[in-house]
């Protein structure tokens, strides 16, 4: 990859967030420019244009992640907002005083924190099921410790410090044999993986439209049709109305039920242009070259002496690692004097830095443009940092 201006850059982030194509940043300049118009109120043609543009961006999700209509789409800011959403709204209609919600110890704080502010509404109690020694969720475990009070497990499909896969369908199939609900972080999934929501048979899935190579501000709930028709409203405000009146308000069907204000405009019409992106490539091929390039890094890594690797030998794109004696902070100040962008720090899973003994990793993470040149670079100035570290 090159900077604007010409300069070699060697980008190894792509797990916080994807770098545009063109056609994503030119997609969001048109609906931003000579497109521009609110959705869903205009009488005027260009807004009646815009909000076909939308509808259309909900229906393209709709079919990139398999769901069986656009009504099980809901647009929301990011992966965050969505997995708060159900928290609030399904969680608060249907957890109470000793339910039960299973989380891991590999998961991203958007996908603990919301459980936790919930459990202390409701009573409900967490339980957070161990990763195995080659640091996957164990399955085995997660049997283990559902019960009839188990109301809902919510796990990362890809973990975004390990890069490990979780058997999504063998997860469900666990939960739903108690009668729980699964929720699956698709963060660093869906930029990744081909997802169908049919074969996954989860009940919620949650991501962001920045790590799919859109941009920042828009995310996706994908939830069965009939887990929304019965979820309570969490925002209220315009477009989320079937009719105001100070005796007593009526909500629109989901999923307008849960798009409370002005939406997201652009950056749904601009997701829309980075799943075709993602699409015309292909997922499958996609995490093939992640994959490959990932087990190339570990390969690489390995053969260092002060290198400690975490994760799976299969981990989907993501690889973490630590230096002996080097803090992964010094090590990314000195790749970047390289132009090698890593992360460096807890990647928000601080209880997953606990399990591994470290209070941070360095995490090299790849993308559709990532190739072999960007892990000669890594590697590179990992051997000069060992140099100046002695
Ligand atoms: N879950 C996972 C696994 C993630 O990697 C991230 C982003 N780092 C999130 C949730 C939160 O996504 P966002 O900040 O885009 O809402």
């Amino acid at each position: 990859m090159v900077t604007a201006t010409g300069e070699p850059w060697h980008y190894l982030d792509t797990a916080a967030t994807a770098q545009k194509p063109q056609a994503v940043i030119d997609a969001m300049a048109r609906a931003l420019g000579e497109d521009y118009a609110t959705v869903h109120r205009g009488v005027y043609s260009r807004s009646a244009e815009m909000t076909l543009g939308y509808e259309a961006a909900r229906r393209r999700v709709a079919d990139f992640v398999g769901a069986k209509g656009e009504n099980e789409i809901v647009l929301v800011r990011g992966a965050t907002e969505a997995i708060n959403l159900v928290a609030q709204s399904w969680g608060g209609a249907n957890l109470g005083e000793g339910d039960r919600i299973v989380l891991s110890t590999l998961e991203h704080h958007s996908n603990i924190v919301p459980w936790q502010m919930l459990a202390e509404r409701t009573g409900a109690e967490i339980d957070v099921c161990p990763l195995t020694e080659d640091h996957r969720i164990d399955l085995g475990a997660l049997e283990a410790m559902l019960g009839p009070r188990t109301k809902l497990v919510a796990l990362a499909h890809v973990s975004n410090v390990l890069g490990s896969v979780l058997d999504a369908r063998a997860a469900a199939d666990l939960a739903h044999s108690v009668g729980a609900k699964l929720l699956l972080d698709g963060c660093q999934a869906a930029p990744r993986m081909a997802l169908d929501m049919t074969a996954l048979d989860c009940d919620f899935y949650a991501f962001s439209g920045h790590k799919l190579y859109g941009p920042t501000g828009i995310g996706v709930l994908w939830a069965r049709e009939e887990l929304l028709e019965a979820m309570p409203p969490w925002q209220g405000g315009g477009a989320m109305i079937d009719k105001v009146d100070f005796g007593g308000t009526t909500y629109a069907p989901p999923p307008q039920r849960f798009e409370a204000g002005t939406p997201m405009i652009t950056e749904v019409i601009a997701l829309h242009a980075a799943i075709d992106y993602v699409d015309a490539v292909g997922p499958e091929r996609l995490f093939a070259h992640e994959t490959a390039l990932a087990k190339q890094l570990r390969g690489a890594l390995r053969s260092l002496n002060s290198v400690t690797l975490f994760g799976p030998e299969d981990s989907a794109g993501i690889v973490s690692f630590a230096m002996k004696g080097v803090h992964p902070h010094d090590l990314g100040t000195i790749l970047d004097e390289e132009d090698v962008a890593i992360r460096a720090g807890h990647h928000c899973a601080q209880p997953l830095m606990e399990h591994l003994g470290v209070p941070a990793t360095a995490r090299a993470s790849f993308g559709l443009y990532s190739d072999e040149s960007d892990i000669e670079a890594l590697m590179r100035g990992i051997e000069r940092t060992q140099r100046i570290f002695g």
